[in-house]
């Protein structure tokens, strides 16, 4: 048995091809009735045949995530604790905004980039999801927000792990994302953030599934860098930017740099100066992230007027440039905040549903 929800339409076309000598378009219909019609009973699927139908029960399955819990923060920002696969529990976070909502799924269990400031990172690598887990939590969360009488309009990759260190899985969740048959997200509406693993950002952009770009630069020189994210022995600074420099881009197209600031470590005066420098050249927008403090890393949160200092210093210099206030910090939701335990009894949450 197979999980379907882990296969882009291309693979489900081969299998149907070379299997069932279906033609191509048995897919497109297969996948409108999984991913818009909602239903993952085979015999509901009236335009296939018969035998056809028996067989492909059979052949694949729907796993479905459970909800293990949600919490809502003051600011509407809601967390969910996922089981998706046997055992395995990620988090979710829906970010309330005033002109949209943002899903920001987990691509792996745990994570094994080691940021030093970053709470994920303490639990080590785990296991990467598959794309069928990726997928289950939003379909999962789309049902859920129904309650809620609201829904997702963007989706990142910006919750626990590193979506480049789960090649497969995140490119084939992509690639179901924005299908059009699929879950019909625009790409431009979905954003994968990593640490900067060079060859992967290389293959990644090279795929040209037109999804957005960001890269957690985090620092401006590399003693620093390499102090707070391991990454940065294997990709330099100079190496990662003049990647980026030549990346394949879409017209008008920018990458998105993100940039914690943790103060006393990388938010000084000739940080800020450095920064447009080393960025010369290469087609981006800053994201600035003041630091969510997590207990016990020993990093602490920069002042306010620091950050705004750093937005009104970028903008003048055309550094498109965006300040990323925490979201959902009371319920530990916040960049940076997620981890779970491995021992789900002791789960610490407010509301269990079903
Ligand atoms: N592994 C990916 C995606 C997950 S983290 C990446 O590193 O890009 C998403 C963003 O949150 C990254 O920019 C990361 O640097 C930032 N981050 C991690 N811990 C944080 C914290 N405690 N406060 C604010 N941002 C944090």
């Amino acid at each position: 048995m197979e999980d379907f929800y882990s296969l882009s339409r291309e693979s489900v076309s081969e299998i149907l091809s070379e299997e069932f000598s279906l033609p191509a378009y048995r897919a497109n219909q297969v996948f409108d009735w999984v991913y818009r019609k909602g239903i993952t009973n085979f015999d509901e699927m009236s335009n296939l045949g018969k035998e056809v139908r028996s067989r492909l029960v059979e052949r694949f399955h729907f796993p479905q995530a459970t909800i293990v819990s949600r919490q809502i923060s003051v600011d509407g920002t809601r967390k969910y604790l996922f089981r998706v696969n046997d055992g395995i529990e990620v988090e979710s976070v829906m970010i309330k905004q005033p002109d949209r909502m943002t899903l920001c799924v987990s691509s792996q269990v745990g994570c094994g980039m080691g940021c030093r400031f970053c709470q994920t990172a303490t639990m080590g690598f785990q296991k990467n999801l598959t794309a069928g887990d990726i997928i289950r939590q939003v379909l999962a969360v789309r049902e859920d927000a129904i309650q809620f009488n609201d829904d997702f309009s963007n989706i990142v990759f910006m919750g626990m792990g590193e979506p480049l260190h789960n090649f497969k899985g995140v490119s084939t969740a992509c690639s179901i994302l924005r299908d059009e048959f699929g879950i019909g997200i625009a790409p431009r509406k979905i954003t994968v953030s990593t640490v900067g693993l060079v060859p992967a950002i290389k293959k990644f952009m090279s795929m040209d599934f037109g999804v957005n770009l960001a890269v957690s630069l985090n620092a401006t020189t590399d003693s620093v860098r390499s102090a707070i994210m391991p990454v940065n022995d294997r990709y330099s600074i100079d190496l990662l930017l003049s990647t980026l420099r030549e990346v394949p881009l879409a017209r008008r197209k920018k990458v998105t740099i993100e940039y914690v600031l943790l103060a006393g470590v990388n938010d000084t005066k000739a940080d800020m100066e450095r920064l447009p420098t080393i960025l010369s050249g290469v087609k981006c927008k800053v994201n600035l992230i003041p630091y969510n403090e997590n207990a016990g890393l020993g990093f602490k949160s920069p002042e306010e007027s620091l950050v705004h200092r750093w937005y009104r210093y970028l903008n003048d210099r055309q550094i498109p440039t965006t300040i990323r206030w925490s979201k959902g910090q009371d319920i530990d939701a916040a960049c940076g905040q997620l981890k779970t335990r491995n021992d789900t009894q002791s789960l610490n949450t407010i509301s269990v549903v079903n």
